[in-house]
């Protein structure tokens, strides 16, 4: 007798396609395609099959030494790469998971979270744009569509109103000059804020310290309520 799983778990074959589709889109990002460069990190990241693998199913072709994913490649790149990135920003964010415990955990839950999940994911999530090490989220469709059936539970700071009160819960100013003296000032993730006016400037009382913020920051500090 045969038993069938209703709902089976990805294949380890599976698995290391999409983990090696991550690692070309992460590539890409990084203007990399080249053979030389691409070949050893696949060997090293996945094994040394999958190269051949990704060929043979046609989500990868090679023109003179350099490797272009095809369009159904790119498609699934960009699939796993997204819910890669959402489950890192759950895991930080909601489920508070330390920095180290993270990336292993997003890299199982990743081949599990299907795109409805990863639809309820982004829209709790407020519709995240970057992971907690900065790297763009690929948009869903969730993201482009204006109504929203769940509250999202992670909102940025521009689209509180006066007398909001929570905890602030990531900023997404990487590469800006503010960055630091933020943080110095007190906007850690985890520090409760209390917002008392959103106009002319946004005035939230975090930790210690009161501070006006201009909207085009405000936009870039999400917390949680
Ligand atoms: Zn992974
Ligand atoms: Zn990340
Ligand atoms: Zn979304």
């Amino acid at each position: 007798m045969t038993t069938e799983k209703k709902y089976p778990l990805p294949t380890s074959e599976q698995e290391n396609i999409e983990e090696a589709l991550g690692v070309l889109w992460h590539q890409s990002e990084l203007m990399e395609n080249r053979l030389e460069v691409i070949l050893p990190l696949l060997e090293e990241t996945v094994n040394k099959e999958i190269y051949k693998t990704l060929i043979s199913k046609e989500l990868l072709k090679e023109e003179n030494n350099k490797i272009l994913l095809t369009e159904k490649g790119e498609n699934l790149a960009k699939d796993i790469t997204r819910r890669h990135r959402l489950a890192e920003r759950l895991l930080s964010d909601v489920l508070a998971l330390s920095s180290q415990a993270i990336d292993p955990n997003a890299c199982k839950l990743e081949h599990i979270i299907s795109t409805e999940v990863a639809e309820s994911i982004c829209t709790l999530l407020g519709h995240p744009t970057q992971c907690p090490h900065g790297s763009l989220i690929p948009k869903g469709d969730c993201c482009e569509k204006a109504t929203e059936t769940i509250e999202p539970i992670i909102t940025s700071l521009d689209k509180c109103t006066p007398g909001s009160k929570g905890k602030i819960a990531y900023l997404i100013l990487q590469n800006h000059p503010d960055l630091h003296k933020l943080l110095s000032l007190g906007l850690i993730p985890g520090t409760p804020f209390n917002l008392h006016q959103t106009f002319p400037t946004y005035v939230i009382e975090a930790g210690e310290t009161t501070l006006a913020l201009e909207k085009e920051i405000a936009e870039k500090i999400f917390v949680r309520q």
